[in-house]
């Protein structure tokens, strides 16, 4: 974090916990069919909440936080919204997640009183552990844009693409490699066919498996053509064609 106005929505950033509650949170979601929720915030340097709390009270706007300290600073804390054509802080699905939450011991700011309410808001405690019953099934994509949808990839062996019709763009999604080799040869495979955004294109290694993630294609047709060419590359165990 260089710069106080910027958010950061890596949940990399996380402590450890977190991250692996913040990915059990989407994927009970996911298997309880809320696919359309996205990070918006994870880690927030000392700075940027002094930032956020002069709003309102020593520089113009509205107030944003009710708080000097937060659990965002520490690591244990994230911020979340609801993708279009729904309302940014729908609050029906922010209830849904914040009910899921409570079952993983994860707190809901949608709980808290009017003084502190805070509906996009969840965090853990130092001590938090998952509870029994709950693990990661597979690889779980939290989205950090509107544009991704939540992910369960359950069918893990070793190579996973999945095309998804993404609004107006056409998305080839990928599950986890064995080798990072194998991720790359994916990237270059559809870096062949004119990846719309690169900034989404890349690898990055998870636990002791490589995971690759794309962009977005403009048209069905250069999708699929991604998609046949990983086939043909031998790189994929399996891949839906794209509904238009
Ligand atoms: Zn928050």
């Amino acid at each position: 974090m260089t710069n106080i106005t910027e958010t950061c929505r890596d949940l990399n950033e996380l402590t450890a916990a977190a991250q692996l509650a913040c990915r059990l949170l989407f994927q009970e979601c996911y298997k309880a069919g809320i696919v359309d929720i996205f990070i918006t915030e994870t880690f927030r340097s000392q700075a940027r909440q002094d930032y956020l709390w002069e709003q309102g009270r020593t520089r113009p706007g509205s107030k944003v936080t009710w708080v000097t300290t937060s659990n965002h600073t520490s690591r244990r804390a994230w911020d979340i919204a609801v993708a279009p054509p729904k309302d940014l802080y729908n609050i029906s699905t922010l209830s849904k997640v914040g009910a899921i939450a409570k079952k993983l011991g994860i707190t809901w700011g949608g709980y808290w009183p009017a003084s502190n309410y805070d509906a996009p808001h969840f965090e853990i405690q130092t001590t938090w552990k998952a509870p029994a019953g709950f693990k990661l099934e597979g690889t779980v994509i939290v989205p950090s844009n509107s544009k991704l949808k939540v992910q369960l990839i359950v069918n893990d062996k070793g190579q996973a693409v999945v095309g998804v019709n993404d609004g107006k763009l056409y998305r080839v999604q990928s599950g986890t490699f064995t080798t990072q080799a194998q991720a790359n040869a994916a990237k270059q495979a559809l870096g062949k066919y004119k990846i719309a955004n690169a900034d989404y294109v890349r690898i990055a290694q998870d636990g002791n498996k490589w995971r690759f993630i794309t962009g977005t294609y403009a048209t069905q047709a250069v999708a699929n053509n991604a998609i046949t060419e990983m086939k043909r590359l031998g790189i994929l165990s399996y891949a839906e064609s794209i509904q238009a």
